[in-house]
């Protein structure tokens, strides 16, 4: 499977295969699981995950872990290619979620600097300019 990164307003209710959906206003990105099983994997942006766009080809950091799926992947994708990861156990699993939590939490209570907010705007004016 490659990726490939579509911008838009909304996410789509349905979601293709080999492509990232991301949606800037409301830092959110949609994907299918790269297994196959046809999980749609949603994204937080900006204090979750980073999703850049490489010449029309998706860079995803960090990692994506599936767990909230029976076939709980572990990937990778880099520039649109898919670089599995080994498979987690429960334990790690848990240990990873209560970090995401945690660390969504913390931001979250921060309230979103405005700075923050200015830099995403810089960033993205520059990179329609390209
Ligand atoms: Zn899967």
């Amino acid at each position: 499977m490659t990726y490939r990164v579509k911008r838009v307003d909304r996410l789509p209710s349905v979601v293709d295969e080999n492509v990232v959906y991301v949606c800037d206003e409301y830092e959110i990105a949609a994907l299918k699981c790269a297994c196959g099983c046809g999980h749609t994997v949603t994204l937080l942006l900006d204090d979750g995950h980073q999703v850049r766009d490489v010449e029309g080809f998706a860079d995803i950091s960090p990692s994506i872990g599936v767990w909230d799926a029976a076939c709980k992947s572990h990937f990778w994708i880099r520039q649109g290619n898919v670089i599995w990861g080994r498979t987690f156990s429960e334990h790690e699993i848990r240990a990873a979620m209560g970090e995401q939590l945690s660390r969504h939490l913390e931001l979250t209570q921060l309230s979103r600097p405005w700075y923050k907010r200015l830099a995403n705007w810089i960033t993205r004016g520059f990179r329609r300019q390209n």
